[in-house]
Parts: structure tokens; sequence; C-alpha cells
């Protein structure tokens, strides 16, 4: 059977994909349809036709599966964000947990046999709603003219009013409020990414969650806001509210925040606690450049499990690389001999030793620059020495010098934490090919809603 654009057919969601796309097959030809779920029956219309697949947009959902459920979000379909929002929270745990054994299976090369044994069952969230502690949003202007904000249609720069995102915090409307009242007042005029003119690009809102200390830095396309002063003392009422900036970004580009941040009113930076699982705190500041995990009540799950992973017992020297704020690091030093850390980041290696101190924490050392720049560079000078490297990168995994030189530094154990098991699969394969074994895996869901899914690994040496 030939298909063609237009056509309409019937099918049965069986599968989803990587970016949440429901798939489905007639007599072995693919289709991807967005928006439907697995389960689903449903009548879709062709889209593109390609050799041996085709992409459909859903028309009607003709049999609802058992595990689709009513999305709490208005704007879920429009909305980048979610992408598997109608899906029931329990199937979204098993679409990822299946998502990133898949991952180790094709891409890492690992088989059926050692995932079973090694993969332990995903850690889910009890409350999957507000979670996030911080969000960025884009100012705009609608047809008519308007102030808006909120969040990009999937993969384009439209903005879709809403300021009422179900997974953010609930003071993010009230901020937004201030920002558009006073925008109004002064005439101060959103950004027009197309053009390059406008002032008001985004703004980060950040919530430390045991604190209740509330962030506002507002990224503007010059040095300063017209009557800074007024806006300062309208969003100081708002409860909780302990740091206001401004950050300067006048590059036409779609990075969000630029280099520089100035504080307007208020502290530099905003603290929150992460409690390990004995009940111990640790105190971090956190400023608007530095990367902090978005969801506090899982990464303390996960910080968990990575301490876990690590075995240590007290004697170990240690590696943290890709270290952010230093919350890993901080964590391992509180049960190693010696933790060392590595972050492109100088403002959040500034943060890090800062919370180092604040914590009455001594045996770490943080450095700054690329991990696979300084790690190969300390080795041949230094020949530096670990018992357990940690790394956890960005999406794009690590890069090959700095695994060449894990390898060659010969650690007992690697603890790997990905926001990407694609790139960690890849890494993994690496190393497990270079004297490494896979000893234990577990998925975190650190991202309810969307597909995204954080995982912790542990690899040992193989003649431990
Ligand atoms: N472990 C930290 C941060 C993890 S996010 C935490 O859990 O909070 C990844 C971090 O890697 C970010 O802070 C980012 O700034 C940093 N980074 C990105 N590329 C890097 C590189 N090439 N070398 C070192 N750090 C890098």
């Amino acid at each position: 059977m030939k298909y063609e654009k237009d056509d309409i057919v019937t099918l049965v969601i069986e599968d989803m994909g990587a970016d949440g796309e429901g798939i489905g097959k007639i007599d072995g030809f693919t289709f991807f349809v967005k928006d439907a779920v697995i389960g689903d029956k449903v009548e879709a219309k062709v889209m593109k036709v390609k050799k041996g697949y085709a992409y459909a947009r859903l028309v009607r959902v003709v049999e609802p599966s058992p595990n689709r459920t009513e999305p709490k979000c208005p704007c879920h379909k429009q909305c980048g964000g979610c992408q598997i929002q109608a899906l029931d929270y329990g199937a979204q745990l098993l679409y990822k947990e299946k998502k990133v054994r898949n991952n180790l299976l094709r891409i890492g090369g690992f088989s059926e046999e050692v995932l079973d044994r090694i993969m332990e069952p995903i850690v889910g969230m009890e409350h999957p709603y507000r979670y996030r502690n911080k969000a960025q949003f884009p100012m705009g202007t609608d047809k008519k003219g308007e102030i808006v904000t909120g969040f990009y249609a999937g993969r384009t720069h439209t903005i879709i009013p809403n300021t009422e995102c179900v997974l953010g915090i609930s003071e993010n409307r009230d901020i937004l409020e201030i920002l558009i009242d006073y925008m109004k007042t002064y005439k101060v005029k959103p950004y027009d990414e197309t053009a390059g003119t406008g002032v008001v690009r985004h703004v980060l809102i950040r919530k430390g969650f045991t604190t209740g200390e509330i962030m506002v830095c507002v990224v503007i396309n010059g040095e300063h806001l017209p009557h800074e002063d007024k806006l300062a003392e309208a969003l100081k009422k708002v409860k909780g509210m302990a740091s206001i900036s401004i950050n300067v970004n006048t590059q036409k580009t779609n990075v969000i925040m630029g280099e520089r941040c100035r504080t307007v009113w208020g502290s530099d930076t905003i603290k929150d606690v992460i409690h390990m699982q004995d009940g111990d705190g640790i105190t971090f500041a956190i400023s608007p450049l530095s990367f902090y995990q978005v969801n506090p009540v899982q990464t303390e799950k996960l910080y968990g499990i990575a301490l876990d992973y690590a075995g240590l017992t007290g004697t170990e020297t240690v590696w943290d690389l890709y270290c952010g704020i230093g919350t890993i690091s901080l964590f391992m030093a509180k049960r190693a001999k010696q933790v060392y850390g590595v972050e492109i980041v100088e403002q959040a290696i500034l943060d890090a030793r800062m919370n180092a101190v604040r914590n009455g924490i001594d045996n770490v050392c943080f450095y700054v620059g690329k991990a696979e720049k300084v790690l190969p560079e300390l080795y041949e000078k230094e020949g530096i020495y670990a018992d357990v490297i940690c790394v956890d990168p960005p999406r794009k995994g690590c890069d090959t010098a700095c695994l060449e030189t894990i390898r060659k530094m010969m650690p007992r154990r690697i603890v790997y934490v990905s926001c990407d098991s694609a790139t960690l699969a890849r890494d993994l394969k690496y190393l497990c090919a270079n004297g490494y074994e896979l000893q234990r895996a577990r998925a975190v869901d650190l991202f309810s809603h969307t597909v995204h899914v954080e995982s912790v690994v542990l690899i040992t040496r193989k003649d431990e």
C-alpha cells in the first residue's frame, strides 16, 4: 500500500519515540503521530511520506488508551515543554525506564541479560507537579502589540502566552504580572529577536525550595532598565524575594543569558539546602549564571544514589567533573579523604568555593576550565590520581580527551550521572571497551511530563 499526503489512516499506537511521538504500524509501514500515546487507537492525517515511514497528525482518538489522562495544563499541546503530559504518570515512568534501557542496549551494546541483572527500578516523584525551582520566560509582543510572556511553542520562537505552568512555582505568575505592569507603565519594550531592538529579553525566576528564597534576574538588551528602582520596589513585595538582578545580553543570539550580572536589590545569590540520606544538610548559594538542578526533591534522591554508587569509606580521592556549584563534590567530601571539582563556568566555581567554606568543608579543591583540558593537563603535569571519578556532563556527554584521561587514571569506580542516556551509552561503550564493567544503573525522574530522563550508572575496573 502506498500512502500519500492527506490520506486518513486508522491505527493503534504501539510505542513512543524519543521525543514522545506515538508510533504505530499498518502492514509493516510505520507512522509517527505526535500527541498520540501508547495504547491509543487513533485516526491520523498523513503529512509527510518517506521511504518506509510517514509523519501523521492526530485527527481524533478513536479509542483512548487506558494510559491516557487529562492533562492539567491547557497549553500542553502547543507548548514545547511537556511532551507527554497526556500519558498517565506510571506509564511515563515505564516509558523513561525503557528509553534508558534501549539506549544502553542499542548504543552501548550491553546485552539484555546484563541489563536485566543490573538495572534498578526508576525513581519516580510522589507529586509530579510544581517541582521546578527555575523557569526562564521569554518576553515578546502578540499580533496586537500587547506584551506577552509564556513559553516557546515546540521547536519555534513563537511565544505561547502562559504564566501558569503547572510544573513551575505559583509565584511565577505574580512576578511576571509585576514585570509586565512595570514595562507598560514606563514604556519599556520587549526585545524583538528579528530586528534586534527592544529591551527586555527574558526573565529568570528561581526559588530555593527549602529556604523559600526567590531570585529574579531580568535579561536585557542594554546596560540599564529605565526606573530600575521602581521595578525592584514592586518585586521585593513578593514573599520570599531575596535577589533582584539584571543580566546584560546585547548579542544577537538565542543563548538566553549574557555573561554579566548586576544585583539591583538584595543578595547576589539565593540559598537552598540539599539533604543527604542520613538527614545531614548542605547549604548552597546559587548565582543567576550557575547551573543548579531544577527539581530539588528528586535531586536529593539522585545525589543519594550517586553517593551510594561511589562506595566511599573515608579514605578515597575523588574527582567530580562538570561539578557546577559543587553540589555532588560537597556531598562526596563528607565521605571521602579529598575531592577535586572541575567546571567550565567561573561563577559556578566561585559559588562552589564559597559553598565549601559556608559548610565548613575543607577537603575540596576546585578548578575552572573545560574538563577535557584541565584533566589531561593535570594528569600530564602532576600525575593526578583518583579512586573514584564522578562525571555529570551536559547533554552532549564527555569529550573524548576527557574519557581518555579518565581511562589512563584508572579509578576503581566511575559514577556517571547523565541527562541524556544516548550520550551516556556512547561514553560507557568506550569505557567498557577499555577495562571497565557495568555494575549498576538507575533512572531518576527529574523532569516529569517531559521526555527527559536522568540516570546514574556505576562502572568498575575489571581487575577489581
Ligand atoms: N554536577 C552539577 C552540575 C551538572 S550540569 C550538579 O549536579 O549540580 C553540567 C555542568 O557542566 C554545568 O555546570 C556546566 O556549566 C558544566 N560544563 C559544561 N561543559 C563543560 C566542560 N566542557 N567542562 C567542564 N564543565 C562543563
